[in-house]
């Protein structure tokens, strides 16, 4: 939680951002994902037109599932981030961000969860040509190459009886 009274009041016209935190793991639960660095988040809050803008370099390792093989999928997530503070239902850019501050505070650990969230892809992989698993017996292709990926066998019998039938 960071105060923003000062900026908010006019006292000062801008606020300095260094913040290192470990992401509270039950946050984020339904997402699978598990931070395996401290998110760290370097930037500025400015007052412009009765606005405060956030804008910072927000950065995070995280893991997650791959889609295709089911083992760690590392991310690392690196970016500028710009986000309008809000204390209501403003309009606002829509080119932007927003977060709803509540009580001349922002929540700067949840404020980093949700854009970390944005950046990153719905499907994650463990390396862009993760050969994925076997349906049939779960084995992970980029470990093992297990038996009943040799489908050719399998088909030729098929084929082979087919063939009798068709005689
Ligand atoms: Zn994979
Ligand atoms: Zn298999």
């Amino acid at each position: 939680m960071m105060n923003l009274s000062g900026i908010l009041s006019g006292e000062r016209s801008t606020l300095a951002v260094n913040v290192s935190f470990d992401m509270d793991q039950t946050n984020n639960n339904k997402h699978d994902l598990r931070f395996s660095s401290p998110v760290v988040l370097n930037g500025i809050i400015v007052k412009t037109d009765d606005r405060l803008v956030l804008n910072a370099k927000l950065s995070a390792k995280v893991k997650g599932q791959c889609a295709r093989c089911l083992d760690d999928a590392d991310v690392s997530v690196s970016e500028d981030v710009i986000v309008y503070l809000v204390s209501g239902n403003e309009i606002f850019s829509e080119e932007y961000d927003t977060y709803v501050i509540s009580e001349n505070h922002v929540d700067l650990m949840d404020l980093c969860f949700i854009e970390i969230l944005n950046q990153i892809p719905y499907k994650l992989l463990c390396k862009e040509d993760c050969l994925g698993m076997c349906p049939v017996c779960g084995s992970n292709f980029n470990k093992v190459q297990c038996k009943c990926s040799m489908s050719d066998d399998n088909i030729d019998v098929r084929f082979d009886k087919l063939k009798e039938m068709i005689k």
